[in-house]
Order: structure tokens, then C-alpha cells, then sequence
């Protein structure tokens, strides 16, 4: 419930007031890290419900994760009466993007259940389409496709703009891939957000429709908004224009993925009436961490000059510690933190570690869990990755779209129930030529005589039960009854019964990697049913919901004391007392990558200096995550891709000033034997006791 006598003027600063206040139009507030731009955004949603009267269903937020979408829903409800956030839209594009799709799903030529691919779906299919098995080539042609997907250019486009063979085979190969993409009734990550906007540029209906809800829209992290989310907030606000989008240009780090800083100063133009603000005084870290952030990202060109300052004190002075390997930083990291939480009196949920790959991840997670230091990962995708987990959505993706024949495949096969490949094969020829899903091509190819019975018997078993279902969770033929629906969990848990997943683990691998698993399945029917219930979702729903958690992040539950573990291109728009910054070195961060496939050494260079740019960006962020303290390690020698490389501390480092700093070594730590390490760490906690 909001606080009686709550004012907007309380809560802002002057320009972020007149931010939150300006009505008259379009509206861009341009401003560096912590200085309240979220803030702007929330506060402003506040006034347009409580003292503006809009109602909640004609007002639309969008950021970019899940959590900052959940963070910013929990704010506004602190702010605002329940009863005018009845309908309010806060989420991220690509949750706008599914329910946009699945309300218009008739113009886009889909069924509402469409499934949404994730990454590896979308790379099986690409090597299908392109028979090679060469990662490299792989990798390259998804990501040409995923530009021009988000460039809003279609397989003619591409296929006209190709100017290597390479591009042109991407082009042909992009042209079958969404092909395939409509037989499977699927759509991909990037589709969410080019097929709404592809759609409300060509049929005025769906775009009237769409501009008479959205009355008012709110772009949190602007800056990283590529050319088709460009169009699509173009679209929903059509002229009337009623927008405010607030950004940083420092903090762009998705270029590798379309985004384009340009959009922030196209505003500008596409908007002469735009009103542009600038806030200055930064509200989250101690001068310290304030100024090594402005030093480094002082190193880049930038759009738009800005000062930042904060009233928050000096600070302690920032740490720099080299290690002698990615184990020992990550034991010596694990420490600190228990030593601090207990110096500090700090809690867990106070501590971040940050990092640039996600492979640094798996060190971190031994030595925090060898501590039994509770954490919570996010911004990686590896728990949906797991086999079993995509084991048990492949079941659901099926019943919610029958037409997925990736899903059909992984289900029908797992466990086994004697159906071979020469079966599959024979359907697959069948369910082309009849251009049937593999699944409808089950119920047909009997009469077509095509499989033995004995081939013909447990598919059909297999189908019928996924029909049962299907009509169970809801649906019956193509139309939805929701009334008569049975509750998702319940159904879950007796699919995985009839399906025997348990057995299934326990007879195909060795009893503790079987536990392990089955533990993960229960985590996430757990939380599959929490989702269920909390947001009163069919079966259906879910499985969509579940698709976009994959693609970001999970972390959907609240924040529990635990450590916070992420990427730093997870941690964007966050903050934590104390950060730990590891790996910061020569070719991690900045991250050198694959070398450019392009032979020219000019244009070569010239992508390299761009890449640096934006990888110093991403340690503008990870800097300015810090309120209080900042920690950063780097190691002399780490373990990459299976080799011991010798590393050099990050030029960043240097170019935050901290080079005078002399590099703390820890001899004490690193003489230690793990043994001792642990004993050293028992001595503490009794301490603590
Ligand atoms: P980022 O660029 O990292 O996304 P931001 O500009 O969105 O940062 P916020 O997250 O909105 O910044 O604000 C940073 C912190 O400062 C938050 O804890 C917020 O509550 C606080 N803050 C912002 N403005 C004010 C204000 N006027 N008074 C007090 N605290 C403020
Ligand atoms: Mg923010």
C-alpha cells in the first residue's frame, strides 16, 4: 500500500521530476549509471495512474529482463493503489511481443499456441537446413540471420543485400529456416519482436487496435534497443507520440545482437518536439567507484557529454588483487565474502560476483558451494540447457502445439519406447510429402499402410495420450475451453508418472548423476506449478512463459539471502552493496573472441576498436553496479577450453586510475593447500558462532 502523503516531489530530484511530470510529448532522459532513470520510469507510471487518470490497461512499461521488469513491478506497487495497476503492462519486449502474438495470432498466420524455439531448437534446424557440422559456420549464419531479422529485412532483402557467397548461402539458408519455423508453428527469440512490428506496419486494423490500448508507453535501457524494437515502439505509439525513454549511451552493450546506440540520437530526429533531460547527480555508489566508472568509460567516444557526481561519501578505496590461477581466485574470493558478512554484518544478498563469460560461472559455483555459501545464479541459461529439463518441456511444448516437430521428436524418443530410427524416418518422409507435422502424420499414415503395426502401435499410443492431454489442459480441436480446463501442476505431475521419467533416469544412468536429475525436474515443476498458480496460467500459457525464461534468465523467484552471481550483461540496471569483479583481464575482458572471419586488416582494426569500446561499456556497468565497495581480481594464468593461459591484468584496469593502486597480492592465501583453506575457513565461522 502506498505511504499516506507520498509526493512525487519527495521522491525526485528537479529534473527527474520534470521528467516524470513532462506530458506534452515525447520525452528522452539521457543520464549515466545510478542516476535514477528507473526511478523516473516507475515514479512517472505512479503519476500517470494516480494523478493523470489513465487506466492501467492504457499504460505499457518495457524493459529488458525479467527481473528488472519484476523489480519495477514491485516498486510501482508500493507506489500505487491496487486498484488502478488493474491491467498495467510491465514486462520485457519480448513478453509484450508473445501476447501481442498470441491476440493477433489469425494475422500471423499462427494458433495462439505457437511454440517459441530457443537457441539450440533454432541452431538444430539451421544444421539440418545447412548438413554441415562445423560450429564456426553454424554460429556465423545464425547470428547473420538473427541481424537481419533485427534489422526488419526478409529472406528477399537479405538475399538482395548479400555481397560474399557466404551471405548469400545465410540468405537461401534463412529463407528455409523460417520456413520450416511456420510448418513447426514456431517462432524464434528474435521474431517475438520483428513479427508484431512486421504486423502492425501492414494491417491498419491490428495497428489501430494496438494504439488505442497503449497510451502511454515507458522504454527503461534505451540505448539497447535495435532497429526493429526502434520501429515497434514507433508503431505502438504511433503520432500521438506519448513516450518516455530513458537510456545511457555508455551502457549500450548488445550491439553484438543488433542493438544500436544511433536509435538514441535518431530520437532526435525522428521527434523534433522531443523533450530531452539530463540527470547528473548519481544516487547509488560512493565517489570512489563514481569516478574509476567515469575514468574508464572516459576512454570511449560518446554521444552526449555528461558529469556525473554523488553526495555519497569518498568511499574505501577500490581493490585490486592479482591470483595465481581461476580456482584460487574464486576460493579467495568465497572467503572474503564469508569474512566480510560477518565484519560488515552484512547479509548474503548484499554481495555480487561478477563476471564476463559465462564459463566463469562453473570455478565460482565449487568454491561458494565448498563454503556452503548460498547463491543464486542468473543471466546464465544452463539449467534450461540440462537434458532433463528440455526432456520434460519438450512434453509440453507438444501438447501445447502439436505442429513442434523438434519437441515431437525429443518426446516420442525419450524414454524409449521402441520406436526406432527407421520408424521415425518413414513418418518424417510421410509428414513431408503430405506437408503433415510429424504428430498429425501419425494418425494418417496408417491408412497410407506406410509402417508395420508393430512400428505403427506405440506411436499411436504415444499420440493418443498427448491428445488426452491436450484435451484435458483445455482444448478441444483448435478452440480453447478454458471452463472444464484442469489445473496445470496437477497435470504435470501425472505426466511425468505416465511417462515414467523417473525410471527412465535411473535405468539409463548410474544412480547419483539420476538423482541429480530427477532433483532438477522436481525444481522445476516446483516452480512451473508456483508460476501456474501465482499468475493463474493454463497449461498453455505456461509453456510460453517458461520459453522466455529460458531465453533470459530464470531467478524468477524473490530475492532470497543468497550471493548473486551473474554476467555482467545480466546485471544491467541492478545494484549491490559490495561487488566482486573477477577475471579482469587481457582477452576476457575485454573479451577477444573468435578472430574476424574478414581477411582485411584495416576493417579488422577497425572492429577491433569498436569491440573494445563496447567491452569497455560492459565494465562501465559492472563498476557502476557497486554502491559501497568494489573488489577486482585477476588471475596469472587461468584455465580456458582445457589449456593453462598465461593472463595480463585488464587495460581497464590501468585506465580506471587505479594503476598507483599497488596490485595486492595475497601470499598468505595462495600458500595455502585447499586443506588449509578450509581450515581457515572453519576458525572463521567459529568466530562467527
Ligand atoms: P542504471 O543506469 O544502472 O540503470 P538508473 O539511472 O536507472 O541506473 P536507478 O536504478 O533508478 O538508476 O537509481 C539508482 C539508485 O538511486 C536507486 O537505489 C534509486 O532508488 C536511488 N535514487 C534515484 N533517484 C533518487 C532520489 N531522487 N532520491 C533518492 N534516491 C534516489
Ligand atoms: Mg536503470
Amino acid at each position: 500500500t502506498p505511504a499516506p502523503g507520498h509526493t512525487l516531489a519527495s521522491d525526485l530530484n528537479t529534473p527527474q521530476r520534470m521528467a516524470a511530470l513532462y506530458l506534452d510529448g515525447p520525452c528522452l532522459v539521457l543520464a549515466g549509471a545510478g542516476s535514477g532513470k528507473t526511478r523516473v520510469i516507475t515514479q512517472k507510471i505512479a503519476y500517470l495512474l494516480r494523478e493523470c487518470g489513465y487506466m492501467g490497461r492504457h499504460v505499457v512499461a518495457l524493459t529488458f529482463t525479467n527481473k528488472a521488469a519484476r523489480e519495477m513491478s514491485e516498486r510501482v506497487k508500493t507506489l500505487v493503489d491496487s486498484r488502478l495497476t488493474k491491467g498495467l503492462t510491465i514486462s520485457t519486449f519480448h513478453s509484450l511481443g508473445v501476447r501481442f502474438l498470441r491476440e493477433e495470432a489469425r494475422h500471423a498466420r499462427l494458433k495462439p499456441e505457437f511454440s517459441i524455439l530457443d537457441s539450440t531448437d533454432a541452431m538444430g534446424i539451421i544444421q539440418e537446413l545447412l548438413a554441415t557440422t562445423d560450429k564456426a559456420r553454424l554460429r556465423s549464419v545464425q547470428q547473420t540471420i538473427s541481424l537481419w531479422k533485427n534489422a526488419l529485412m526478409d529472406p528477399d532483402a537479405a538475399e538482395k543485400a548479400a555481397a560474399t557467397p557466404n551471405e548469400a548461402e545465410a540468405a537461401r539458408i534463412y529463407r528455409s529456416y523460417d520456413a520450416t519455423l511456420a510448418a513447426y508453428q514456431s517462432v524464434d527469440f528474435d521474431d517475438l519482436i520483428r513479427l508484431p512490428t512486421v504486423l502492425m506496419q501492414g494491417n491498419e486494423a491490428v495497428r489501430e487496435r494496438w494504439q488505442a490500448r497503449v497510451q502511454y508507453l515507458l522504454v527503461d535501457e534505451y540505448q539497447d534497443t535495435n532497429e526493429c524494437q526502434y520501429r515497434l515502439v514507433q508503431l505502438l505509439t504511433g503520432r500521438r507520440a506519448m513516450f518516455t525513454a530513458v537510456g545511457d549511451d555508455d551502457q549500450a552493450i548488445y550491439a553484438w545482437r543488433g542493438a544500436t546506440v544511433e536509435n538514441l540520437a535518431k530520437l532526435t530526429t525522428d521527434y523534433p518536439q522531443l523533450k530531452l533531460i539530463k540527470l547528473e547527480q548519481n544516487y547509488r555508489s560512493v565517489q570512489r567507484i563514481l569516478s574509476a566508472a567515469n575514468q574508464v568509460i572516459g576512454h570511449n567516444p560518446n554521444l552526449f557529454d555528461k558529469k556525473l557526481w554523488s553526495d555519497l561519501g569518498v568511499g574505501e578505496p577500490i581493490q585490486v588483487t592479482a591470483m595465481d590461477t581461476d580456482v584460487i581466485e574464486a576460493e579467495s574470493v568465497a572467503l572474503r565474502i564469508s569474512a566480510e558478512r560477518f565484519e560488515r554484518r552484512a547479509e548474503w544478498r548484499d554481495f555480487a560476483i561478477l563476471y564476463r563469460s559465462n564459463q566463469q560461472a562453473r570455478v565460482v559455483e565449487q568454491a561458494l558451494r565448498n563454503l556452503r555459501i548460498p547463491y543464486t545464479l542468473s543471466g546464465g541459461q544452463s539449467f534450461f540447457d540440462k537434458a532433463e529439463i528440455r526432456d520434460v518441456l519438450a512434453y509440453l511444448r507438444l501438447i501445447a502445439n502439436d505442429d513442434d516437430d523438434p519437441a515431437f521428436i525429443r518426446a516420442v524418443t525419450t524414454p524409449r519406447r521402441g520406436i526406432g530410427q527407421a520408424t521415425l524416418q518413414a513418418l518424417g518422409e510421410f509428414a513431408s510429402q503430405k506437408q503433415l507435422s510429424l504428430f498429425a502424420a501419425v494418425f494418417e499414415v496408417a491408412e497410407a499402410e506406410r509402417l508395420a503395426a508393430r512400428q505403427l502401435e506405440p506411436l499411436q499410443t504415444f499420440a493418443a495420450f498427448i491428445q488426452q492431454i491436450q484435451q484435458r489442459a483445455g482444448r478441444k480441436g483448435s478452440d480453447r475451453v478454458s471452463q472444464g480446463a484442469e489445473p496445470a501442476g496437477p497435470l504435470l505431475d501425472e505426466l511425468l508418472g505416465v511417462i515414467q521419467y523417473e525410471r527412465h533416469l535411473y535405468d539409463t544412468l548410474d544412480e547419483r548423476a539420476a538423482q541429480t536429475r530427477w532433483q532438477n525436474v522436481q525444481e522445476l515443476v516446483g516452480w512451473l506449478k508456483r508460476k501456474a498458480e501465482e499468475d493463474d496460467l493454463d497449461l498453455f500459457e505456461l509453456v510460453q512463459h517458461v520459453a522466455l525464461v529460458t531465453m533470459l534468465e530464470r531467478g524468477d523467484e524473490d530475492d532470497p539471502d543468497t550471493v548473486k552471481l551473474s554476467t555482467l550483461h545480466a546485471s544491467k540496471g541492478l545494484e549491490y552493496p559490495h561487488v566482486y569483479l573477477v577475471g579482469v583481464e587481457e582477452g576476457l575482458l575485454p573479451h577477444m573472441g573468435r578472430d574476424e572471419e574478414d581477411g582485411d586488416p584495416a576493417k579488422a582494426a577497425e572492429s577491433l576498436a569498436t569491440r573494445i569500446q563496447e567491452e569497455r561499456r560492459l565494465m562501465y556497468v559492472g563498476i557502476t553496479r557497486a554502491q559501497r565497495t568494489l573488489h577486482l581480481t585477476w588471475c596469472k594464468k587461468r584455465r580456458r577450453a582445457r589449456e593453462d593461459v598465461v593472463c595480463e591484468p585488464s587495460r581497464f584496469i590501468d585506465e580506471m586510475g587505479l594503476s598507483s593502486v599497488k596490485l595486492r597480492e595475497d601470499p598468505e592465501l595462495q600458500a595455502l593447500s585447499p586443506k588449509q583453506r578450509l581450515g581457515m575457513l572453519k576458525d572463521l565461522l567459529n568466530k562467527k558462532g
